[in-house]
């Protein structure tokens, strides 16, 4: 897709599976497997869709997937599956991960920033993208070095210690412009410190909804994760960023949404549905 001076590609990192009740929190399994099938393990299907903006002067790449570090435990308990990773994904476009410019991170938790790292050669981990500056709102890092209980299983230090090691790690604040037309902002709810992208040239807007509305069956407003730490503000979020989204005609990006990663949102009366943007 190409925005003014912008061209947009979804950068896919292939799929996990993810506990059905914890993806949608207190709506009931009964209302919910009718949208997301569960398998056996009552695990849905979760994909890892981050966004690569290539502007005239740089190569931006928002959110890195899972990454592929894990063991074959692990592998197992998310049934990641890849390929596609982020690296087959960016070659489909012709880029190398020296490529990429900057990275934005739009919080630590390890199905975002998992590709921020890999093992080199000889099994030592190492920036992926070595020409990179990474962003990350400040308060977030802060967090993400000393979690609470409730989510410190989604922090791995392997993800972002040797950015930080080698200078690659650069902080935001609240609202900030990374370059022209791709400002960043955070808004609590997931967690304290998300901050979602967003990509504005002429009177289009593109925005990264990360997990704010991780999928497109999150619209209801009522339907939030169980991994969310402050849901009652994330609801008011979502009421503010969907009325915003409709009456400004932004494009949405889905990043957890395995079928639908981007659309336009209507409101028909009675609920919000997807136009689907294909990419
Ligand atoms: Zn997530």
């Amino acid at each position: 897709m190409e925005i003014g001076d912008f061209k947009l590609d979804i950068i896919s990192d292939g799929t996990l599976r993810l506990d059905g009740g914890a993806m949608f929190g207190i709506v009931p399994k009964v209302i919910w497997e009718k949208v997301a099938k569960p398998d056996e393990k009552n695990r849905i299907l979760i994909g890892l869709n981050c966004l690569l903006i290539r502007t005239p002067t740089d190569n931006i790449l928002v959110d890195t997937g899972i990454g592929e570090k894990w063991s074959e435990k692990e592998l197992s308990i998310y049934a990641i599956s890849h390929p596609p990773t982020i690296l087959s994904s960016l070659e489909k476009v012709g880029l190398k991960a020296e490529d990429i410019t900057i990275v934005i991170n739009t919080h630590l938790h390890f199905d975002h920033a998992g590709g921020n790292t890999r093992f080199n050669s000889k099994g030592e981990i190492v920036p992926t993208f070595p020409n990179a500056r990474y962003f990350v709102q400040y308060s977030e890092y802060k967090h993400a070095c000393s979690p609470h209980e409730r989510d410190r299983a989604s922090y791995l230090s392997e993800n972002w210690l040797i950015l930080s090691e080698e200078g690659q790690l650069f902080f935001t604040q609240e609202r900030e412009e990374i370059i022209p037309g791709i400002t960043v902002f955070r808004i609590p709810g997931h967690n304290l410190d998300t901050q979602l992208v967003k990509i504005t040239q002429g009177n289009t807007t593109v925005i990264f909804l990360a997990d704010i509305i991780p999928t497109t069956m999150h619209l209801p407003i009522a339907w939030v994760m169980g991994y969310d730490l402050y849901p009652v503000e994330l609801m008011e979020q979502k009421k503010l960023l969907l009325s915003q989204a409709i009456s400004q005609n932004w494009i949405c990006i889905f990043e957890h949404d395995a079928k639908i990663p981007a659309g336009r949102i209507i409101n028909n009366g009675k609920q919000y549905q997807v136009k689907e943007v294909k990419f």
